[in-house]
């Protein structure tokens, strides 16, 4: 049977550390210097704090300062000029439309964004569905990547057991996520800028709890990775 690809977006499907990243993060210390009335060092440390305690600042700036998660997507993810920034990639438009079996992108961005960013690869054939931060938002709050209950319910959502899943991703934070709940995993190492030299020698074996190294996801293969970390 097919597997199910669920499909991280930025630095997966396309190299976003170059301009897109440094944007995003200028505009999310932009929103904490107005709203929270900071000078821009602080703003910017209290950035990066939330980003590494939560995994994303919008929870630290919700959490803490009563911001309005969908203000704060607004403000900092605006792109009118994405088709300029993330181009269509031939190769892989190739590979989604060889590759069996359903394809879902998941993403901690927001929807308008992710919307953009894929039409502007002209992938959207391909996916069955979008999966924005909007959506990982349940038991009163945000829970995205790397949680734990929301890739479960990600499952459950798509009437699919966790092992039918690989979750397809640049983050090991949220590859070990989908290990732990039983999902397959396939590291992508080589689409942001300058991780090529890393990504030149798989190390395979490295971290158990990756199914699978490759440097894009024009090299996945066509089945589902060996069950390296298939649940018994
Ligand atoms: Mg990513």
């Amino acid at each position: 049977m097919h597997p199910v690809w669920l499909l991280d977006l930025d630095n997966t499907l396309h190299d976003a550390s170059a301009v897109v990243f440094p944007r995003i993060n200028r505009a999310m210390t932009d929103f904490v210097i107005e709203r929270l009335g900071m000078p821009e060092q602080q703003a910017n440390e209290l950035r990066q704090f939330y980003w590494q305690r939560y995994g994303a600042t919008m929870l630290g700036l919700v959490r803490h300062h009563a911001i309005d998660a969908h203000d704060f997507l607004r403000a900092t993810h605006r792109f009118p000029d994405i088709h300029r920034l993330v181009r269509r990639d031939q190769r892989l438009v190739h590979a989604l439309r060889r590759l069996p079996g359903r394809k879902v992108v998941v993403t901690n961005a927001p929807a308008s964004y992710a919307r953009a960013v894929i039409k502007a690869l002209g992938i959207g054939a391909f996916l069955e569905d979008v999966i924005s931060i909007e959506a990982m938002h349940f038991a009163g709050r945000f829970q995205p990547k790397p949680s734990r209950p929301m890739l479960r319910r990600l499952a459950a959502r798509l009437r699919v057991p966790s092992s039918r899943c690989v979750l397809v991703e640049d983050s090991l934070e949220n590859l070990r996520s989908a290990h732990r709940v039983g999902m397959r995993t396939v590291h992508v190492t080589g689409v942001a800028s300058g991780a090529g030299k890393v990504a030149r020698k798989p190390r395979s074996g490295s971290d158990r709890r990756v199914g699978l190294q490759v440097q894009s996801v024009t090299h996945l293969p066509r089945r589902r990775p060996r069950s390296v970390n298939r649940n018994p």
